[in-house]
């Protein structure tokens, strides 16, 4: 039984959420206060996904905030098949770095699957985002954009799915 192993990335700002993502996807939980590890950390899951008629190995990394060390962003970006490239809904400066990011990734790992994603959707009352606005940026960067709430696990799984599926296209 030959399962297909993917590494993804998560990237973005600080604070947006990534860590709590990746918990959430693989472990199903969720933490207002969780202490993160120094360096790179990362999580398996494996999931059966339909539409690939196939079991996913999900290799989930996490830098934890120390990105602007060389030798770790390195490390992390080698071997990824896919990108999560994540903003939060209450944070300005994460959504204007997403264009940075996408470089970032392209430069580090070339023409792999991305996807666009806004967490903390539960805070629309705190955007400082227009849904419009991120929706131009989206088109613009030709990247499917997954509005989700990591908190309350909403639409998380289906990004995942979402770039295991582009990734077999590529
Ligand atoms: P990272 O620095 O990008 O890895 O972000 P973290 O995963 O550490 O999350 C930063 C903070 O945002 C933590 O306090 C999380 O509990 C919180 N957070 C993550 N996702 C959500 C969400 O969907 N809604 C809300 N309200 N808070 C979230």
């Amino acid at each position: 039984d030959f399962d297909r192993e993917l590494k993804v990335l998560v990237v973005g700002n600080g604070g947006v959420g990534k860590t709590s993502m990746i918990r959430r996807f693989a472990k199903g939980i969720y933490t207002d206060e969780y202490k993160k590890t120094i360096g790179v950390d990362f999580l398996e899951k494996a999931l059966f996904v339909d539409e690939l008629q196939e079991e996913v190995r999900f290799m989930l990394w996490d830098t934890a905030g120390q990105e602007e060390f060389d030798a770790i962003t390195r490390t992390y970006y080698r071997g990824a098949g896919a990108a999560v490239i994540a903003f939060s809904t209450t944070d300005r400066a994460s959504f204007d770095a997403v264009a940075m990011w996408k470089s970032k990734v392209e430069a580090e790992c070339g023409e792999i699957a991305v996807a666009l994603v806004q967490n903390k959707v539960d805070l629309v009352d705190q955007a400082v985002v227009s849904a419009t606005e991120v929706e131009t940026l989206a088109r613009k960067l030709g990247l499917k954009l997954y509005r989700t709430c990591v908190k309350e696990g909403i639409n998380v799984t289906e990004v995942f799915v979402y770039l295991a599926e582009l990734n077999q296209r590529k």
